[in-house]
């Protein structure tokens, strides 16, 4: 089990999934909310217990053209996770989010296209352009 929280403590959440392999995205949206490319961990919409009430930003410019859903706090602002109406079942959290990420790997790099520029690939980890 893994724990977290926004940056004013007004959501805290458990995360029952001691999956450490992350997903850096720079999708264009990530890049906005995050200052270029985000860092999430892929889990079961299941194993997400939340205490407190973030609110979510939808839009369907997405490359699929299906919702995404990015919930972040209303006190602080920090992103949470993000849902995307593709992958029903899943949601991507938000790995800055956990109380300790000392741990965590890198499995993949995805939409590699929008990274900036003096970013390298990371070694020895799949890159994504998608599409
Ligand atoms: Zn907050
Ligand atoms: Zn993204």
């Amino acid at each position: 089990m893994q724990k977290g929280s926004c940056a004013c403590g007004a959501i805290t959440y458990e995360l029952d999934d001691d999956n450490k392999a992350a997903m850096i995205c720079y999708c264009r949206d990530c890049n906005k909310t995050s200052s270029g490319g985000a860092l999430f961990l892929r889990t079961d919409k299941v194993n997400l217990r939340l205490k407190g009430s973030p609110k979510f930003w939808a839009t369907n410019a997405t490359q699929s053209g299906k919702e995404s859903r990015r919930y972040f706090c209303p006190e602080c602002g920090v992103h949470l996770w993000v849902e995307v109406d593709q992958w029903p079942s899943i949601l991507t959290l938000k790995v800055g989010t956990l109380d300790d990420y000392a741990d965590i790997t890198l499995a993949t790099e995805v939409h590699t296209r929008n990274a900036i520029k003096a970013f390298q690939p990371v070694q020895d980890v799949g890159q994504k352009r998608i599409p």
